[in-house]
């Protein structure tokens, strides 16, 4: 391990100046594919939230004031900087994060298109109008920024997920502080090197880190007017109600636990590759990997056996500089603990491990392979918390009946998919399931950047979802005006200048 000294400390971006602060307390960041300790994280508190704050506060009437065509371009420039540095980012993000290279580059490329939407702003701002909407009187709407936004993010998207708020918020006029996760912050780092580049003026964007202190501090801030989250259930519960209690907009996307469908007359081949990627993709660290296999009726004999002989053959090991690797490392020893402990709870609450990922605990890396959990309850810990590892419950139903309502018991609500050759089970399930993102032989049911991130339940807190059109309401207000206008006084009856006829279009 490389000693403390040589150990880089992430900075914090406060009104266009990068700063390496260490206050008291910090952070480690790791890579999860060697176990080493890679970097220092400052863990900022009220003082430094408060400078950040200001900086966004005063750089915000002139952003807000600059065309949007002109935000509009420099988000043009941070795209083309991004796209010339993907590989680099992919990088980045495996590094931090321990995805493999392929999973990492689909994260840069998710990003990306929430950059290519936000450069879509300067049409979505218009406003509506009616003229004559009353006798000689015209309304319109025109959307305005709502000032400072703040951006809190979580570990598994380091790179997405922050790329999901500042580019719409900043195109929209507002000014924004961000707060990646403390396990991994460092993409959001080189996406503010990247901004900065493309000439955002100082101040729009800043970046503070941190943990609870840090999201405190934001939180109850008098000059933070909207607050995204993105993050486990329990966090995104706080953030909304602290949020919303200081008279902010919050938008909290929360945890999850999704459940995929398979009906008797599926495509096994299709629906074994589609769950295991769900379930496995990114070591089952996605907000939208498959949690719950539920297999109805004589289905679940097969698949299981498929699912095993799938699983077991996908190659897990270290990502970092590697691409022949299906499956990497997860976040952190501790997590790795936590998720493989829930093999055990399987065990004593009555289910059968049917493929046990628990490997040799002699490497370095955080690795832990694929696990399969047959016959699950739906009361059983297994199916009711989020795990978030690669470990797949299969719960087995008799009838779609009971499949949808396993769903209605979980208090979750992200994703859900259905694999059926059969059209009437498929439109049964997108109507009556009870989740706000549906797919249809569709393994992550994710919507691109165009659509909104329809999260329900315990899943999301707010009103406005992340991405589409929802974000840019989120992160706009708007104006309402009526305008009458009267002819110029007595004299206007008789000057010709002024005359109209009534009537003529
Ligand atoms: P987390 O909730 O632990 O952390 C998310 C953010 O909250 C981080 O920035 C963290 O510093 C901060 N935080 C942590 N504890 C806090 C506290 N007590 N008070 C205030 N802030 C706190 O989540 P994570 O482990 O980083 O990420 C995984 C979770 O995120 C999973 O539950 C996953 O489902 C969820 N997630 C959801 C979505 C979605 O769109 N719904 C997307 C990605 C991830």
């Amino acid at each position: 391990m490389a000693a403390i000294a040589e150990i880089d400390v992430v900075p914090i971006l406060s009104g266009g100046r990068w700063l390496k602060v260490m206050p008291q307390r910090s952070g480690e960041v790791y890579n999860p594919s060697t176990g080493q300790v890679i970097a220092r994280v400052p863990f900022c508190d009220a003082p430094d939230v408060a400078e950040a704050v200001a900086a966004a506060r005063n750089a915000w009437p002139g952003w807000a004031d600059t065309p949007a065509v002109d935000r509009a371009r420099v988000l043009f420039q941070f795209h083309h900087l991004l796209a010339e540095r993907f590989e680099e980012l992919a990088a980045l993000v495996t590094r931090e994060h321990g995805k493999t290279l392929a999973e990492a580059r689909a994260e840069v490329q998710r990003g990306l298109e929430m950059v290519e939407f936000a450069c879509g702003a300067p049409s979505l701002l218009m406003g509506d109008s009616l003229p004559n909407i009353a006798p000689g009187v015209d309304a319109e709407t025109n959307r305005h920024p709502v000032g400072v936004c703040a951006g809190i993010t979580p570990y598994n998207f380091p790179c997405m997920v922050p790329l999901w708020m500042f580019p719409t918020a900043i195109a929209c006029g507002n000014t924004f502080v961000l707060k990646p996760s403390e396990k991994a912050p460092l993409s959001a780092v080189r996406l503010g090197e990247l901004l900065q580049q493309a000439g955002l003026p100082p101040g729009v964007f800043n970046i503070v880190h941190g943990d609870r202190q840090c999201v405190d501090a934001l939180l109850v801030h008098p000059d933070v007017a909207a607050v995204s989250f993105v993050g486990s259930t329990p966090i995104a519960k706080y953030v909304y109600q602290t949020g919303t209690a200081h008279g902010k907009r919050v938008q909290a996307a929360g945890g999850a636990k999704n459940h995929l469908i398979i009906m008797p007359d599926a495509d096994l081949d299709q629906s074994v590759k589609a769950l295991a990627a769900s379930a496995y993709g990114c070591a089952g660290q996605r907000c939208m990997a498959g949690s719950v296999a539920v297999a109805v009726g004589r289905v679940a004999d097969p698949l299981v056996e498929a699912l095993r002989a799938h699983a077991g053959g996908l190659r897990v090991g270290p990502t970092d500089g590697r691409e022949d690797v299906d499956m990497g490392p997860v976040i952190r020893r501790e997590h790795l603990q936590r998720v493989a402990a829930y093999l055990d709870v399987a065990v004593d609450e009555g289910a059968t491990v049917a493929l046990d990922g628990r490997l040799p605990p002699e490497n370095d890396a955080f690795l832990l392979g694929p696990s399969i959990v047959d016959r699950v309850k739906p009361d059983m810990r297994l199916a009711r918390e989020e795990i978030f590892g690669p470990v797949l419950s299969v719960i087995r139903a008799e009838s779609l009946e009971a499949a949808l309502d396993v769903g209605r018991r979980s208090p979750y609500g992200n994703g859900a998919s259905i694999f059926t050759r059969d059209g009437f089970a498929a439109r049964e399930f997108k109507h009556r399931f009870n989740a706000g993102m549906i797919g249809v032989n569709v393994g992550v049911p994710a919507p691109m950047a165009w659509f909104p991130f329809t999260g329900w339940n315990q899943s999301f807190f707010g009103d406005l979802h992340i991405q589409g059109v929802e974000s840019i309401h989120f992160y706009t207000r708007q104006k309402m005006t009526l305008t009458r206008w009267f002819g110029s006084g007595a004299d206007s009856h008789h000057d010709p200048v002024w005359k109209t006829r009534r009537g003529d279009q």
